[in-house]
């Protein structure tokens, strides 16, 4: 099918729908602006640190260059692909390499003036020559150029801002400071080469409710300026230049998922309770506070989960004491009297604020994130556990820990809660001294110790993005690695299982925050595994009280039941299907 606007055939992606809606419009596609580079002197010890930045870009660049030949050589032909082979050939260019790593040591300066300057160098003669094949190897020098500083930056913020007319972003990729700055108006979907579901790019884009599409690969590539691009946010496609009968195909796709939702938003008012009569509290994760009303449209009620770093990363300075009072005030008082569970900073990993950046992390993961950065940085902590407790003055204010591993942090973050419960008395500053404190359940050493944890805290809540990520060892935001993340893996499944029986041995209460709980069909899972609470995406909150509606308790525990003794993460994954098809087949459409 051809685009009668631009005269090109119509190209799909399939990605990873991250962030549901339908859109249309034409693409920017951000690249780092190569002059835009900023040079800054380094120290002798810091030559070895720069050359390493240096070589884990060329291999970025490399798997990226062969991923991209990979598509386009399945998409389009091998004559298109083996451009990319002399895309690879620069990549590998010992003489190119070597001089970059020799002027490092020379100069003393930080990589990517350097390899401007050089790889400038190289294009400038090449492009001078009269043999046409050389001359046109300037552009390959040039184009990969920009991709590897595009590796090498860490920030592409600047490029952002200079987004003037509504659009879809087509990027490499976004991290979830940019994602959490985009102006809603100028874009309006968003997509990208790498990312998965889990990843904190794709909660913020569903915080946002800007549609989004990850994980293409080789969206920058396929898509050129100004191409109209047709994002399905739901099903995790894009069609690039669509023809008029796709277009028209989704015109009414679009007025379809319309209806459904209007109905959907009819359960505002009503209870989340199954056809038997068992009551499963909704209640909304939330990044920004704009999500607030996002929360009573949804019919959600309190907040099972607020993740406080975004207002760090959102920020220019990072806020003090009186500002995170505001906020967490503003919260509290917007869902009194429901709950609302404020999460202390998870920074660390994708979540890092340029004022925090320490040392570069090898696997930042597995390092220095959420309490143990906080109980690295008492002052951070202090600050943020004072704000809470000031704000818990309205008795609905919870707190929580996130990534605990063990017993240990919790004692320690429990015991730096009391000294600030004491300053707060001394001073005579008013707050909850019965609030009642919980940890996230996201590493599999905390679901396997939490007997030993229960006695400390009074509820425990199953963070699945981060849990599925560490059972598996699959890293979230890779899509390369996304078939792998399975959130019905049997392994999954037991530990979930198990801390759920903890707290019904201990007394705590249960619930789920991570994306399992805002997945329609793996809904009837949870409940049937007995958890008593699913904190949701806003959005998704009328999708999943549908569901559990329109469910029957025990039909959820037989689903529990049987795949506690099932062999494959396929398998489960079919009956959790099935049970939608049963049960809510009207769901289905707005992901299919
Ligand atoms: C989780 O890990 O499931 C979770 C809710 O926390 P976050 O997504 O913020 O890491
Ligand atoms: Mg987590």
């Amino acid at each position: 099918m051809v685009s009668k606007e631009s005269g090109r055939s119509e190209t799909m992606l399939k990605g990873i729908g991250v962030s549901p809606g339908i859109v249309v419009g034409p693409a920017r596609v951000l690249l780092p602006d190569a002059t835009r580079v900023s040079s800054r002197s380094i120290g002798g010890e810091d030559v070895a640190h720069e050359r390493e930045r240096f070589r884990v870009a060329l291999r970025e660049t490399r798997a990226q260059l062969l991923h991209i030949r990979k598509q386009v050589s399945e998409v389009l032909d091998e004559e298109h692909a083996r451009i990319f082979d002399a895309h690879m050939l620069v990549v590998e260019d010992e003489l190119l390499v070597g001089e970059v790593e020799q002027a490092i040591e020379q100069e003393r300066l930080n990589v990517e003036p350097l390899l401007q300057r050089i790889a400038m160098q190289y294009a400038d003669k090449l492009a001078g020559l009269e043999d046409q094949y050389l001359a046109e190897r300037a552009v390959d020098i040039r184009d990969v150029t920009r991709r590897l500083l595009a590796n090498l930056a860490e920030e592409t913020v600047e490029s952002l801002r200079d987004i003037e007319a509504p659009c879809v972003l087509v990027s490499n990729d976004l991290l979830p400071s940019d994602t959490a700055g985009l102006d809603r108006e100028k874009v309006k979907a968003f997509i990208t080469d790498l990312g998965s579901a889990s990843s904190h790019t794709a909660i913020m884009a569903r915080a946002l409710n800007v549609p989004a599409v990850v994980g293409l690969r080789s969206a920058t590539a396929a898509v050129h300026p100004d191409d109209r691009v047709l994002v399905d946010g739901a099903r995790g496609v894009v069609f690039v230049c669509p023809s008029e009968e796709r277009l028209a195909e989704y015109a009414e796709r679009s007025r379809n998922q319309a209806e459904i939702r209007q109905e959907l938003d009819l359960l505002r008012d009503k209870p989340p309770e199954t056809l038997d009569g068992y009551h499963v509290p909704l209640t909304a994760n939330i990044e920004l506070l704009e999500e607030l009303e996002g929360v009573d449209a949804g019919g959600a009620k309190g907040i099972g989960l607020y993740r406080t770093e975004f207002l760090f990363l959102g920020a220019k300075t990072l806020p003090g004491e009186e500002a995170q009072v505001e906020a967490y005030v503003q919260a509290a008082q917007s869902q009194f009297p429901a709950p609302v569970v404020i999460r202390t900073l998870d920074l660390g990993a994708d979540k890092m604020p340029d004022a925090l950046k320490g040392r570069r992390e090898m696997n930042p993961f597995l390092g220095h994130r959420a309490i143990r950065l906080c109980l690295g940085r008492p002052a951070l902590f202090r600050t943020q556990l004072r704000a809470i407790l000031r704000a818990s003055v309205h008795e609905n204010v919870r707190l929580m820990y996130p990534m605990v591993t063990g017993v240990a942090e919790v004692k320690a973050a429990n015991a730096l809660l009391q000294e600030c419960m004491d300053e707060l008395t001394e001073e005579g500053v008013a707050f909850n001294r019965e609030i009642e404190v919980g940890t996230m359940i996201e590493v599999p050493s905390a679901a396997l110790v939490a007997d030993k944890i229960a006695p400390h805290v009074s509820f425990f809540s199953l963070g699945t993005n981060d849990l599925i990520q560490y059972t598996m060892a699959v890293d979230r935001g890779n899509e390369d690695v996304a078939h792998l993340y399975q959130p019905t893996n049997l392994a999954v499944i037991r530990l979930i299982d198990h801390v759920v029986k903890i707290c019904r041995r201990f007394g705590l209460w249960s619930s789920v925050c991570g994306q399992m709980a805002s997945s329609p069909h793996l809904v009837p899972l949870l409940v049937g595994l007995g958890v008593d609470e699913l904190s949701v995406s806003p959005l998704q909150a009328p999708v999943i009280k549908d569901v559990i509606r329109k469910l029957y308790y025990a039909d959820a525990v037989a689903l529990a039941q049987r795949a506690l003794i099932s062999d494959t993460p396929e398998e489960v994954e079919a009956h959790c299907v099935n049970m939608i098809v049963d049960v809510a087949p009207e769901v289905l459409a707005l992901t299919e």
